[in-house]
């Protein structure tokens, strides 16, 4: 691979700020990048990972960080995109003043930045980062875990889904098969069930998530994880890891939705995402039908009122249709459909902001 050319990087998807930091006393050394502030300030994670080099850190950082934008336009929240990435071990490097140290860099960008919890950072953590800036949500005893709630929306997401499929969204005439029972897979199959699903299947490699719901749903059937792509389902809803939709498993599904809460679950949006509309099969872009969980922190930012929370949520319903209205009629995949959406919602702000107004 050639050098990496991070400013025709940043022209070519159009991002604002990367910011690098070194804090000599902790070891903290890390990159914030802003993609773009024109909904808001831009919010998102900061993840500790033990990178092989500091050019994969970087890269990381800017995906996740347009990601974000995206997200967030797609969701109808006043929010751009950004990320954090911290380098090196989280086992060995957390402490008070790691967390404090990096807090002090979030205050430094005024507002621009809001961070949370990701990948091997904690609710504690954050609680550390909070101790020197204003700008981090998803605090202990604010917003709380929002995994119901990422789980609620991609519910409405599976309606939409079934919408557009069947002309009808009644779940008690539908069947489902989960791959995951996690934080989110959990809950999902729980709204489901109260809604009077027909048939639930579901799979799992963790023993202890497996052994919950034989106690909790015995009526929810195992299956091997190799089987759940070939159930005889309605509607396919990955709440594992990412990537598990690829050239192997897409000619196994048998169900013509696909919504679940799965980030980055085509393994190649592109390839993948043509493959699965070929199919003739539905799908539910990742980052606008798990929106529930940031929808959730954004409230946190402007106090919290579960009703509202609630409310937005339920949005996500509209929007889904709305991608795949979209997808449908210029010929293209509902993931490359729901960038167009998140677009034009972030041009149509531009465009009204462009007459000065004195506040
Ligand atoms: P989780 O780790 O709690 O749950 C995932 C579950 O999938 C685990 O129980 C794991 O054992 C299981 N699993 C992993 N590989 C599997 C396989 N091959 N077959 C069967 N089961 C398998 O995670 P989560 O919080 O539920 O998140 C699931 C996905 O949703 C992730 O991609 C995450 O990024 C995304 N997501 C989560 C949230 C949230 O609020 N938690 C928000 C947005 C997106």
């Amino acid at each position: 691979m050639g050098e990496f050319k991070v400013f025709d990087y940043m022209q070519k998807h159009q991002y604002e700020q990367v910011v690098y930091f070194y804090d000599q006393s902790t070891g903290l050394k890390g990159i914030t990048v802003i993609h773009n502030t024109t909904l808001g300030p831009a919010l998102g994670g900061t993840r500790i990972w033990n990178y092989a080099t500091e050019e994969d850190a970087l890269i990381d950082c800017l995906r996740l960080a347009r990601g974000m934008t995206y997200k967030s336009a797609a969701a109808g929240l006043n929010l751009g995109g950004g990320k954090t990435v911290l380098i090196g071990d989280a086992a060995t490097l957390k402490s008070e003043a790691y967390f404090r140290a990096l807090g002090r860099y979030v205050q430094s960008l005024s507002g621009r930045y809001i961070t949370a919890e990701d990948v091997n950072t904690t609710t504690k953590d954050m609680s550390y980062v909070a101790m020197e800036t204003d700008y981090v949500a998803g605090l202990e005893g604010k917003s709380g875990n929002p995994s119901p709630i990422t789980a609620l929306g991609v519910f409405h997401g599976v309606k939409a889904g079934l919408q557009k499929k069947f002309g009808e969204s009644d779940i008690s005439a539908h069947t489902f098969a989960v791959q995951g029972a996690g934080q989110t897979g959990y809950y999902l199959i729980g709204y489901l069930l109260e809604a009077g699903a027909k048939k639930i299947y579901f799979t799992e490699i963790n023993q202890k998530h497996i052994q919950r719901m034989a106690q909790e749903h015995p009526e929810v059937v195992f299956v091997k994880p190799e089987d759940i792509y070939a159930a005889d389902a309605d509607v396919f809803c990955p709440c594992a890891l990412g990537g598990t939709l690829n050239g192997d498993t897409i000619p196994l599904i048998k169900a013509p939705v696909i919504a679940g809460s799965a980030n980055n679950v085509l393994l190649d949006e592109e390839i993948h995402g043509n493959m699965i509309r070929e199919r003739g099969i539905i799908y539910c872009p990742d980052f606008v039908i798990n929106a529930g969980g940031l929808i959730n922190v954004y409230h946190e930012l402007h106090g919290y009122v579960k009703e509202r929370v609630m409310a937005d949520t339920k949005k996500i319903y509209d929007r889904v249709l709305e991608v795949l209205d979209i997808a449908e009629k210029e010929g293209i995949t509902s993931q490359q459909a729901a960038k167009v959406f998140a677009k034009k919602r972030i041009e149509a702000v531009r465009n009204i902001r462009s007459n000065y107004i004195p506040r």
